[in-house]
């Protein structure tokens, strides 16, 4: 019996993801399409404007659009629990409600930073599913908001990870950061045509305080900031999906740069022990070549789900430097909200 979800959002950048990743998944199927007012009512087809190179899946196109509130979606279909990929700023409420009856899997970042609320990356920090059973005691809920990063920290933190076992103590990172992770119509042709915006609003803020989190331990109801110092400058570029991210790290125990490399190449977290049907073989993969990686080319590694890292060096003011890049829509969202579902269910939350 497949477990049956619910897609908040779905008609946009990430809703499109999740329901094209959703197609024949052996553990989940698509049983409500919401979205806004603008959208509810109508079919999937004629609401929603399919960006993406594989073709809408008929029968999803038939199914028609509804509000994203817990009495719409209810009146839609039986649900076991839900997706969010609503924007962040009414994200908060929306997803309390659910949360209040059904687990849901959050894109956004209205509860990321919650003390109570997973920040979850399943090759990262598995062991922070435990704030769940915390979290419906202090709410009072039969269900659970756990939430995903935001795409430039999926990618960077998977990256870091490795480098843990080395005494990481700094990271500077710098993001090339792609069209689609602004959304749908997200940024202006005249904005961006021969050009780069060294601006993405609250995007620094974001890296700086999720990777922290990301990396921390738990302790007692809560997860302890892992004590890094992280600086981010986040700049938006002309390309169509992918963020590239040049970064620089300080490592206490001054590894060599093979030694990086080997630790990036054996990286496997959870979902690969578990094999979880989205999990990609190998959650890192290393390019050796000098020009690699690109977002043109490697976007799709693991089908979207593997980070690409290349250019590995040491670095004359900290220790190692490197590029990773990342599909920010497969795993800086979607995939990302589907892998992390496959965990929680795995581990009996769903
Ligand atoms: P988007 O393309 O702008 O899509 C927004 C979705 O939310 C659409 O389905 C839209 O429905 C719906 N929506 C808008 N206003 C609504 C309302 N008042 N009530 C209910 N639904 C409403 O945005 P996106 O890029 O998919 O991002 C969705 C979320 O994922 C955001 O929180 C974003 O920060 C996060 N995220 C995005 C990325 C990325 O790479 N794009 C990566 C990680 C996380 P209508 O079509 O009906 O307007």
């Amino acid at each position: 019996m497949r477990r049956k979800v619910a897609i908040l959002g779905a008609t946009g950048t990430v809703g499109q993801r999740f329901v094209e990743g959703l197609q024949g998944h052996p553990w989940f199927e698509i049983a409500v399409l919401a979205a806004s007012e603008r959208s509810a009512g109508k079919k999937y087809s004629e609401a929603c404007d399919w960006k993406l190179n594989s073709v809408m899946p008929p029968e999803i196109g038939e199914m028609t659009v509804v509000l994203s509130d817990v009495k719409s979606v209810e009146k839609a279909g039986n649900i076991d629990f839900v997706f969010s990929a609503l924007p962040g700023d009414l994200a908060g409420a929306v997803e309390e409600h659910f949360a209040a009856k059904y687990p849901v899997v959050s894109k956004a970042r209205a509860h990321r930073m919650d003390n109570d609320v997973p920040l979850l990356i399943p090759e990262v920090n598995p062991e922070h599913l435990v704030l769940i059973p915390i979290q419906k005691k202090n709410r009072g809920w039969n269900g659970f908001i756990s939430t995903d990063p935001n795409c430039s920290t999926i990618q960077l933190v998977i990256s870091l990870k490795p480098l843990v076992a080395f005494g990481l103590r700094k990271v500077v990172v710098s993001t090339m950061q792609s069209l689609s992770g602004a959304g749908y119509p997200g940024v202006a042709a005249l904005d961006i045509i021969d050009n780069v915006v060294p601006f993405i609003k609250n995007e620094e803020e974001k890296l700086e305080s999720e990777t922290i989190k990301l990396l921390g331990t738990i302790k007692g109801n809560k997860v302890q900031d892992a004590n890094i110092a992280l600086s981010a400058s986040c700049n938006r570029v002309n390309v169509k999906d992918g963020h590239l991210e040049a970064v620089f790290v300080e490592l206490e125990d001054k590894p060599s740069v093979e030694e990086v490399v080997k630790a990036f190449e054996n990286f496997r977290g959870e979902p690969q022990k578990l094999k979880l049907p989205t999990a990609p073989e190998k959650p890192i993969i290393v390019r050796k070549e000098l020009d690699r990686p690109q977002p043109r080319y490697d976007r799709y590694a693991g089908k979207g789900m593997s980070i690409v890292v290349g250019r590995v060096r040491s670095d004359p003011i900290l220790t190692v430097k490197y590029l990773c890049l990342g599909h920010n829509t497969i795993r800086g969202a979607a995939g990302a909200g589907i892998l992390s579902a496959e965990l929680l269910a795995k581990k009996g939350y769903l």
